[in-house]
């Protein structure tokens, strides 16, 4: 007998699930067990590239998450609610879930575990991080004999494409958002992509797998690219960088660290960057995304892959019917004298407790900054005298030229407290001969 897949959604995820699941040939033999039960949307009458029999697709969603005849319940939606609401109603109904909505799972993952745990069901999000890149399954199988102390990604396939073609063309950020908005690469409304939010929601999701905790979203440093210029992308080349939104969770692993113990806080921010033209992350162009994992004794594995898109996600949501699949399949899913069934522990959510995130004047990283000053002698060795009050050491202090009259100093830091760079700033900032500070970036 089949196994019955509620869907909810039949955009450009649901379509691509449901032409895999409605094509099995050449497949695992599996897809061709799942059976598209019920599809729930809001608009019956669009056209759509995939057909069903009559009654199949519905408007009523909640129907779909309360019909004893589904198992699996696929929340492909987006956006807050109903999706919560209806993952939330297809647990207590006994259903397994799969999800692709990062943004509920990184908001709301606790009361979702938690109903799934008492429910015995389970909740897979491979989709929701990396689109078709595997990563969650690895973090949380293949990779699970290991302490990680690093993540660190591009997860933002917009960004991605905006800031590579800012790279190549030299354009500025908002000509390049606009175009990338006709061409369908950016949203309407891009602040989810642009202001950094979709990548905090992610690396949320990796850092409580990676460390085995609880995230508070709110926690999570997170800045944007808009602020990055065609300036910093032409003198990050210049000085052998290129600009990259990071998403990055690690921990402490400075020298007399015992990676055997719990870390005491975590940094999971997200950030544009200056990485090293040698760096693997630094070829990761155009919409692709990749995840640079760092534990012990692995050493280092990179996730690398098409980050959005039907086909690709939909590979995704996929595996994780097909997992659901495999252990009802072998009776492993089933309730036993009205009790909830025993979940897989390396499937299952088994997180207690929420990680301590440090503050972000306690990071020690490089510095980019872009000093826009009068053009008189003396500024740099200003510069340089305030940096070394405040214990800031620099590595490199150039100047190129003149911007609009006024002399432009770009100066690199060796690693410094974030917390003692900010007091030299602020000392800067009041300085009769410094106009402004025009940009300020992290460096890897
Ligand atoms: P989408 O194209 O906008 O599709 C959303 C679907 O949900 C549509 O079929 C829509 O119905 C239906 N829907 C939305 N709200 C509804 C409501 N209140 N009642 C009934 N139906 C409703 O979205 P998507 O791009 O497939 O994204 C789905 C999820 O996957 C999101 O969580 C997204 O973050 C995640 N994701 C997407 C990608 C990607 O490449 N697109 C990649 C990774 C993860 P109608 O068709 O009738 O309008």
């Amino acid at each position: 007998m089949a196994f019955k897949v509620g869907l909810l959604g039949l955009g450009t995820v649901g379509t691509g699930t449901a032409q895999i699941l409605l094509d099995p040939a050449q497949r695992h033999p599996l897809v061709q067990e799942l059976e598209i039960y019920r599809v729930g949307v809001r608009s019956p009458d669009k056209t759509r590239l995939v057909a069903f029999s009559p009654g199949v697709v519905t408007t009523d969603l909640e129907a779909i998450v309360t019909d004893p005849a589904v198992e699996i319940v696929v929340e492909l939606l987006g956006g807050l609610e109903p999706a919560r609401s209806l993952i939330l109603k297809a647990i207590a109904n006994g259903k397994h879930v799969v999800t692709a909505n990062k943004a509920v799972i990184a908001r709301f993952g606790e009361e979702i575990f938690a109903a799934a745990t008492e429910a015995g069901v389970y909740v897979l999000l491979e989709a929701a991080v990396g689109g078709g890149i595997p990563v969650i399954e690895p973090l949380k199988q293949s990779l699970c004999a290991n302490r990680i102390h690093t993540l660190m990604g591009i997860v933002n396939g917009t960004t991605n494409y905006i800031l590579t073609r800012m790279q190549t063309e030299g354009g500025d950020f908002a000509e390049i958002l606009a175009d990338a908005q006709k061409l369908g690469y950016a949203e309407a409304d891009p602040t989810t992509d642009v202001d950094g939010f979709d990548a905090a929601d992610k690396i949320a999701i990796l850092a409580s797998l990676a460390f085995g905790g609880r995230i508070k979203l709110p926690e999570v440093y997170c800045e944007g690219i808009r602020q990055v210029s065609a300036a910093d992308i032409a003198y990050a080349d210049k000085l052998g960088f290129v600009i990259k939104l990071l998403a990055v969770a690690k921990r402490d692993t400075s020298p007399g660290t015992n990676l055997a113990d719990p870390p005491d806080q975590l940094q999971v921010r997200v950030h544009p960057t200056l990485i090293p033209k040698t760096h693997p992350l630094a070829s990761v162009n155009q919409v692709y995304n990749a995840i640079l994992v760092e534990g012990e004794p692995i050493g280092q594995v990179m996730f690398f892959g098409p980050g959005a898109g039907a086909g690709p996600t939909a590979s995704a949501v996929v595996s994780d019917i097909l997992n659901i699949a495999a252990i009802l399949k072998v009776g492993r899913g089933a309730a036993t004298d009205g009790q909830p069934p025993q979940l897989d522990p390396l499937l299952a959510c088994s997180h207690q407790h929420y990680c301590a995130i440090a503050p972000m004047s306690e990071l020690v990283t490089r510095f980019y900054a872009r000093f826009l000053t009068q053009d008189s002698s003396g500024v740099i060795g200003k510069l340089g005298t305030c940096f070394g009050n405040h214990s800031v050491s620099l590595e490199s202090v150039v100047q190129i030229g003149l911007r609009d009259n006024q002399a432009e100093i770009v100066v690199v830091t060796h690693h410094v407290r974030e917390g003692n760079f900010h007091q030299a700033l602020d000392e800067i900032r009041t300085f009769e001969a410094v106009n402004s500070v025009a940009s300020l970036l992290r460096v890897l």
